[in-house]
């Protein structure tokens, strides 16, 4: 989970790191009171947005006065930066910039470590300084264990070549950047700039924070950073249920058991979806291996509440659940669906293999024979359902030969 700069702002002062003054505004009249709270003097105006370049895009403006700072707002709500748009911003106060120096600390998976990037040169876009001038940008692989204490943090500032007056104090808040990184479980911490001010304090003026969701169990705290607005209204009902999806943009809805049986289900329907034009899967989700009633029932809700889709493939594989456990679930799903106003609507295509295959296929086909015709549809192998659902996505209306 990717933070806001304000939350990331927040977090750096819980850990020690030196920030500035601040307070979020929605509206102008929030980002005046909050400058006239700031002491009323100079303040930058940031929209906050999950994207970096906002400076260049006009989301960071400075104003003098409380007024300016209202009409600075007034600019920048709304505003759209790379897609994104701007629903608060942060009013700052102002830092009289001497200087601008980079820092990050960030799970490096490819070298199985992870690694400390810090430059004196900080401000504009990192990755065009690592590529335009890579020698001003030190890297120094960070060790899990010891991580970065004031010994690494020398190193670091030695390698990145800052001045003998600021080495030390940079490198005190590089160890408490540490700090934040391993107290949060965080993936990515990011300053730039980190600044120098003019009467020579050192300052992270802008912060990007990238936590770890699968420490999530143990920051109960975390829960509240999630920007829920943002979130696929979906993906978020999905979560609620425990359930493991993801949604797509295609047509047809997937419901398998295993995530690897469940990617390459989306594989061969959006093989199979070729030929009836370009139809592709709606979703990613794993019903895991206990396909109980309720939560077929819980999946099968999430998948026709898409209304992109059009037809749903069921593709389960028989284990510890046994097929007519799994076809009995599905018969249940329907009752539960049913009974809360949400009645199956769209057609299915089941392929049931495994565990009592035999047994779970007769319950389906009874079962079906209580339905309108095409309600459900019992195919044998994986091709042929994929096929199937793909032909019914299309509307039956096949393009190929
Ligand atoms: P980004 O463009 O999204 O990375 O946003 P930043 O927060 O990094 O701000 C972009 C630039 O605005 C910085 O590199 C600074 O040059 C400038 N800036 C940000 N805050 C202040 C401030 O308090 N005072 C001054 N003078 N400039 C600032
Ligand atoms: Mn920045």
């Amino acid at each position: 989970m990717d933070l806001f700069e304000y939350q990331a702002r927040d977090m750096f002062a819980a850990h020690g790191v030196p920030v500035l003054d601040a307070v979020v505004a929605t509206t102008p009249e929030e980002a005046r009171a909050g400058a006239e709270a700031i002491g009323g003097g100079t303040v930058v105006v940031k929209a906050q947005v999950k994207t970096g370049g906002r400076g260049k895009a006009g989301g960071v403006k400075l104003a003098h006065s409380p007024e300016e700072a209202a009409a600075k707002a007034g600019e920048i709500l709304g505003m759209d930066i790379k897609g994104h748009t701007v629903h608060r911003v942060m009013v700052a106060q102002g830092a009289k910039i001497a200087e601008e120096y980079y820092f990050s600390v960030l799970l490096d998976r490819a070298n199985r470590t992870y690694l400390a990037m810090a430059s004196k040169e900080g401000g504009m876009e990192i990755e065009q300084l690592a590529v335009e001038r890579p020698d001003a940008l030190a890297k120094i692989p960070v060790d899990a264990i010891t991580g970065i204490d004031a010994a690494k943090a020398a190193e670091i500032v030695d390698a990145a070549g800052f001045a003998d007056d600021v080495k030390a104090a940079v490198a005190d808040v590089i160890v408490k950047l540490w700090g934040v990184f391993q107290a949060e479980d965080a993936t990515l911490v990011e300053v730039n700039p980190l600044v120098k001010t003019e009467d020579g304090a050192i300052i992270a003026l802008d912060g990007k924070v990238t936590l770890d969701g699968n420490a999530g169990f143990r920051h109960p705290d975390h829960a509240a950073l999630e920007d829920v607005a943002a979130a696929d209204p979906l993906e978020q009902a999905a979560k609620e249920k425990g359930l493991n999806y993801v949604k797509l943009d295609g047509e047809v809805g997937i419901i398998g058991n295993g995530a690897g049986l469940v990617m390459s289900t989306l594989d061969v329907v959006a093989y199979a979806g070729e030929e009836f034009g370009g139809v592709k899967p709606a979703n990613f989700l794993d019903i895991g291996g206990g396909a109980s009633a309720e939560v077929m029932a819980n999946g099968l809700e999430i998948i026709l509440g898409d209304v992109q889709v059009k037809s749903v493939f069921v593709n389960v594989f028989g284990g510890i659940t046994a097929c007519d456990a799994v076809a009995n679930g599905i018969l249940q799903a329907f009752k539960i669906l049913e009974e809360n106003g949400t009645p199956v609507t769209k057609p299915l295509v089941v392929r049931l293999d495994g565990n009592n295959a035999e047994l779970g296929q007769e319950i389906l086909d009874d079962f079906a024979k209580t339905l309108p015709a095409g309600a459900i549809t019992r195919e044998d192998t994986m091709d042929g359902a994929a096929r199937a659902a793909a032909e019914l996505a299309a509307g039956g209306q096949g393009q190929g030969a």
